[in-house]
């Protein structure tokens, strides 16, 4: 194997641009990270994996998944530890049909395969962080423009502040307004920019010992989701139980305002939830800074690569979050890649090892935006065949998440890894 000279750039500093970054360092590959901010950092949020995230995190380097385990929750009470969710209905019988005995009830509980965890984002980067070795992170590097000059003279990168980089290939890992997408599909593109998914959400942590007081030990200490007309709510521990995760939707129509990530009032946020069960009250009522963040999503991209630029991660399939999935598909797509281009030689046939990626990630990726949309719509008792009804909400939620936990992740990188074969058969660069 010819010697890996030239690195490989990755362009912004999130889950997926750090664990592909490390992925591609255990494959030998050297790397360097441009994020636009001055440092990493992550929101100050929950974040829930499922066992089809915590094999890739292993499969790509099991420091990664130590690093989750070492700040990974589950559900306070033992006989809830692999619950998903226990879901509810947060809101009382329609207007009209008569008092509010159904708030609260039990709609279904679902449990998960092994390996599920909650963990807060900034804790889980920390540990990712602490992987890196020195000198391979650039920070204050906006990208704004790319240039593929070929194989023999790689990619020109610029940056906002002036800069200019060359490297041999660019991972666009700049998450939802991914600038390297614009640049891959063309500014014009129909699917160049995310569109808004007709739902926002409201994001809270409260600490848990006032959580147990407002909800009770077992709602508060146990992964709930509370499902009503046009908006549900989630709740799960996170930081061993220290604190509570709170998401809360509601649907609009359009989100005019430029910013994606705008701050209310109190009363704004209040008025959202009235009418609704209680216990959703509560939580609502204890939300200290009501930000609300509208929820984007891309329409499916024809393609994640073009020459030596590829994207991956929300760059590439920015989802709404109702499965609880989006970052655990980039942690998949950083494993599926990582291998593929371990294989080749930097100065290798990185186009091929990009197209077996594509043809491998896109379609089960892309699925899964159509999917949590769908999601939504089921929490939210918006699909008319389902309604309402438990015994239907129920069946329906008893089978949709199989195709994300169960996935054979070692097969996906078998079969990428045949059809980087036959790529580079086929564009005669296999080494015979
Ligand atoms: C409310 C909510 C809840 C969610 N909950 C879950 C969950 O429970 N489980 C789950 O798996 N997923 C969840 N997701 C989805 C998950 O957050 C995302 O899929 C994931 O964080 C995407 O990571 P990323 O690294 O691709 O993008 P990002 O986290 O957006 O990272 C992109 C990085 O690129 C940098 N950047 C941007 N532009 C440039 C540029 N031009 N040049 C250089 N750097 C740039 C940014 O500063 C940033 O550091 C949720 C999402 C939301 C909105």
């Amino acid at each position: 194997m010819a010697e890996k000279t030239h690195t490989i750039a990755v362009v912004g500093g999130g889950i997926a641009g750090l664990t592909l970054t490390l992925g591609l360092l255990h494959q030998k590959v050297p790397v360097t990270l441009y994020e636009s901010a001055s440092s990493f950092g992550e929101i100050g949020a929950g974040v829930a994996f499922g066992p089809n995230a915590s094999r890739a995190m292993e499969l790509i380097d099991p420091k990664i998944r130590q690093g989750f385990e070492n700040r990974k929750t589950q559900n306070l009470w033992e006989s809830k530890k692999s619950r998903w969710f226990d879901f509810r209905y947060g809101v009382g019988k329609k207007i009209g049909e008569g008092p509010e005995e159904r708030v609260g009830e039990l709609i279904v509980s679902l449990d998960t395969p092994p390996g599920r965890g909650t963990v807060h984002r900034a804790h889980f980067l920390d540990e990712m962080v602490a992987l890196l070795p020195d000198g391979i992170s650039r920070f204050g590097k906006r990208l704004v423009d790319l240039t593929d000059e070929g194989p023999e003279k790689g990619v020109v990168l610029r940056f906002a502040d002036g800069t200019e980089a060359r490297h041999i290939a660019v991972i666009g890992t700049d998450g939802i307004k991914s600038r390297t997408r614009e640049l891959l599909l063309g500014e014009g593109h129909p699917a160049a920019k995310a569109f808004f998914s007709g739902k926002y959400a409201y994001r809270a942590l409260i600490p848990m010992q006032k959580a147990s007081e407002l909800l009770g030990e077992e709602l508060a200490n146990n992964s709930q989701m509370y499902f009503g007309n046009h908006g549900h709510v989630l709740t799960f521990p996170i930081e061993r139980g220290k604190t509570m995760n709170v998401v809360a939707f509601r649907s609009r129509e359009k989100w005019e305002n430029p910013e994606w990530v705008i701050t209310v009032d109190k009363q704004t946020m209040q008025n959202d939830f009235k009418g609704w069960s209680q216990h959703v009250q509560n939580i609502i009522a204890n939300v200290e800074k009501p930000n609300i963040w509208a929820l984007f999503m891309h329409p499916p991209a024809p393609y994640y690569y073009k020459g030596r630029v590829c994207i991956l991660g929300d760059a590439a399939h920015a989802s709404t979050p109702h499965c609880g999935a989006g970052a655990g598909m980039a942690i998949e797509d950083s494993y599926v890649l990582s291998g593929l281009i371990g294989q080749e030689t930097i100065d290798g046939d990185l186009e091929a090892a990009f197209k077996a990626y594509d043809a491998v990630r896109r379609e089960r990726s892309q699925k899964l935006v159509v999917e949590s949309k769908r999601q939504a719509e089921i929490y939210e008792f918006e699909v008319p065949e389902i309604g309402e009804d438990k015994e239907s909400v129920a069946a329906i939620m008893r089978t949709r998440m199989s195709w994300i936990w169960d996935e054979d992740l070692p097969a996906e990188a078998r079969l990428a890894s045949e059809l980087l074969q036959k790529f580079k058969a086929e564009s005669g660069t296999a080494r015979l």
